[in-house]
């Protein structure tokens, strides 16, 4: 029998789930539930500055909306960090490691030296091979030690093939004895993140790119400490359109998940998006559902290619890549009605503009207005500002089509009025009755039916475009509609 897939998601909680760390955790959910393994979570937070207990709130929030769940955890680091320790001791008795003496100060004069005669930095192995004579003075004295590996002498080097990468192979000599435990007893994060996924029984490591620095030396520790060692497959980096990595520090909170949440993403389809960054369904499909991609995902699809997300925080048309919008408005456009709901029952709500009939008496016209807007809609928000008009009569008149569709037409001072008279008279307020009467209205008045159409359009939506004039009438209704045409004159002052 095959040995179950165990992966991990490991984020240090130092700021918000990023693009990077979301994408390399979807892809170890993913092979999880493509193998039936377990995907465990676990908060390395042993750096307690840079720790905070709203970092882990944050990303546990972000990971559950992106619908990555976990089936272990969260753990958190800091519990086991005797654990470490004892790992290192242990290899200190083994021979695998060894405890240093030299000062902080001794081992900068040396490097200082080095440096000057353009020699090797690395740890020059004093304390390496010490007679145990010598050890047991310093041990008397209670001087401060770290523990550093025993890297292997000679020529060898120290090789494993990335699933992602390929074969990556370092020589030993390229290696100093580094540090596992620091002089004021606290393991360093190098050996924590190994001991760890001993302890969870990670069979495969799927982190990001920046991990493979460590890899070579991790494994050093787990041949050190005898044990079997996981596979590994790092991911790709994330670059900007100029290729420079995406940061939060370049880029701000368009990294952030939080943000695609706050701006109308819905949750699948930024899933989609992500994965897109770094893998492609055999067919090429660029819209799928979690079953065809789990179906279809391996671990050897992974692209070593470093993705790109097309940051645009300036773009008056994209706030974000273009990529992501499309696919996102493909899920908003298509997806069962009752699926995205609820999401726009958030939006209105964060609007203040949630009305519980919504779900109750007026839950059959909310239905059909939501299908009837959204096929012209990106994003979820959109439900609460380009939408705003259909959900609430408090809405803001957009400036430019107020100046083009109504100002610039005097007439229409007369008009809407006139308009409303003859809309209120309508007994069935139908596409084919509000139609004939907006046509007749405009032959009479020997005016353009489009002037009277664009300016009813801005003054009862408030936006230029939209959906046909009729259906958008029907969809506000007769007397909001007659209302809003009255009001309409007032704009004129
Ligand atoms: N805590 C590390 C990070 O957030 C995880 C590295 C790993 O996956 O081994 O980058
Ligand atoms: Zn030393």
């Amino acid at each position: 029998m095959e040995e179950q897939v165990i992966v991990r998601f490991p984020p240090s909680p130092s700021g918000y789930l990023h693009i990077g760390g979301a994408r390399t955790a979807i892809f170890n959910w993913l092979f999880a539930q493509k193998t039936g393994g377990k995907f465990i979570l676990r908060i390395e937070d042993t750096d307690a500055d840079r720790s905070s207990e709203e970092s882990v709130a944050g990303i546990l929030e972000s990971l559950k909306w992106l619908g990555v769940t976990w089936d272990e955890g969260p753990y958190f680091q800091s519990q086991f960090i005797a654990e470490h320790v004892a790992a290192a001791e242990k290899l200190v008795k083994s021979g695998h490691a060894y405890k240093c003496y030299c000062t902080k100060e001794q081992l900068d004069e040396k490097r200082r030296e080095a440096k000057q005669k353009k020699l090797s930095l690395q740890y020059d192995g004093t304390c390496r091979n010490l007679r145990p004579e010598e050890i047991e003075k310093k041990e008397a004295a209670g001087t401060p030690y770290t523990i550093r590996l025993k890297v292997p002498s000679g020529d060898g080097f120290v090789g494993f093939k990335d699933i992602v990468y390929g074969i990556i192979e370092k020589k030993f000599e390229d290696i100093e004895d580094f540090v596992i435990v620091r002089s004021n007893g606290k393991p360093l994060y190098i050996l924590s993140n190994v001991v760890d996924d001993i302890r969870d029984g990670i069979t495969h490591i799927l982190r990001g790119q920046d991990g493979l620095a460590n890899t070579p030396k991790q494994i050093l520790i787990y041949k050190a400490l005898g044990t079997q060692i996981p596979k590994f497959a790092h991911m790709s980096l994330t670059l900007d359109t100029k290729k420079a990595k995406i940061s939060k520090r370049t880029h701000g909170e368009l990294v952030a998940v939080r943000f695609y949440r706050e701006h109308g993403f819905l949750p699948w389809a930024f899933v989609n998006y992500l994965v897109l960054l770094g893998w492609s369904m055999p067919d090429a499909k660029e819209i799928f559902s979690k079953e065809e991609l789990i179906e279809a995902f391996s671990l050897e699809g992974i692209n070593r290619a470093n993705a790109v997300f097309d940051v645009r925080k300036d773009d008056p048309k994209f706030f974000t890549d273009p990529k992501a919008i499309s696919i996102n408005t493909h899920y908003l456009r298509n997806l069962p009605i009752e699926e995205i709901e609820p999401y726009i029952k958030t939006e209105l709500e964060k609007e203040g503009i949630w009305d519980p009939e919504f779900q109750g008496s007026k839950h059959e016209w909310f239905l059909r207005t939501i299908d009837l807007i959204r096929t012209r809609f990106h994003v979820t928000t959109d439900f609460g500002a380009a939408g705003r008009c259909y959900f609430s009569d408090d809405y803001l008149i957009d400036p430019k089509p107020l100046k083009k569709n109504i100002l610039k037409h005097e007439g229409l001072k007369e008009w809407f009025p006139l308009l409303a008279d003859r809309l209120e008279a309508l007994e069935a307020f139908t596409l084919e009755e509000t139609e004939r009467a907006i046509r007749e209205i405009a032959e009479e008045l020997k005016v353009k039916a489009g002037i009277l159409i664009n300016g009813m359009r801005t003054a009862i939506t408030g936006q230029p475009k939209g959906p046909g004039i009729f259906d958008v009438l029907i969809a506000i209704g007769q007397h909001r509609v007659v209302e809003r045409l009255r009001k309409a004159v007032a704009l004129f002052e």
